[in-house]
């Protein structure tokens, strides 16, 4: 017989089957089939990013597949379940993801004005208190132990839930499509938009290269 050892994480039909012990509505518990499947696996930000679009819909009384758009405030993770769930896209332009490190993501939806309201929902430093594991591992504590603690990390942020958020009502500015003339870059006889030229030659040519030609 073989000695199989103990698996550190669960495997996805795992946490699925937990999902529906827990009772987990079947919408919710579909989120999280496909997200897992596109993100090509259950990584914990990306859990708790499922959680969190569907506490966001939910304050806005909004469904899926309304017209919103998303700020995530990290690259890590969270982008994924908005863009599955909400089919929020970078190249539809209803999603946007800054770099600023913060577990967060603001949802407004489709405003005509030059302001859009909506809300902005965080993962609460004060709430965290209450589940210790999600907590070190978001402070990226040296008492996570992600060899022996990834199991009990899932296991806390399914039994959070919602329960690890907060939320705010924001408003923010919004650009609308306009007019745009196309140039040729001067540097390297690209065609870019003009208004995103740099000056005399375009962001490949400038702030933005980022690759040598081999020759
Ligand atoms: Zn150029």
């Amino acid at each position: 017989m073989v000695h199989m050892p103990a698996i550190p994480e669960y495997s996805s039909a795992e946490l699925l089957s937990k999902m529906d012990a827990m009772g987990m509505p079947n919408e919710l518990r579909e989120s999280f089939r496909k997200c897992i499947d596109f993100h090509t696996y259950a990584a914990p930000g990306m859990l708790i990013g499922v959680f969190m679009v569907d506490y966001a819909l939910t304050l806005l009384g909004k469904k899926p597949e309304d017209k919103i758009f998303v700020t995530c405030e990290t690259t890590k993770c969270l982008p994924d379940p908005p863009q599955i769930i909400m089919h929020a896209t970078t190249g539809n332009h209803r999603l946007r993801v800054l770099p600023i490190g913060k577990f967060a993501m603001t949802l407004t939806p489709f405003s005509a004005k030059e302001s859009a309201e909506g809300i902005r929902v965080y993962l609460d430093k004060e709430k965290l208190k209450k589940y210790p594991t999600i907590s070190s591992w978001y402070d990226n504590s040296p008492s996570f132990k992600p060899a022996t603690m990834k199991k009990q990390l899932a296991d806390e942020i399914l039994a959070a839930g919602q329960g690890m958020f907060s939320h705010e009502r924001i408003k923010m500015r919004v650009t609308h499509k306009k007019k745009w003339n196309s140039v040729t870059c001067p540097v390297c006889g690209d065609q870019v938009p003009e208004y995103m030229m740099e000056g005399d030659k375009c962001a490949a040519c400038g702030s933005m290269a980022y690759y040598e030609k081999i020759t």
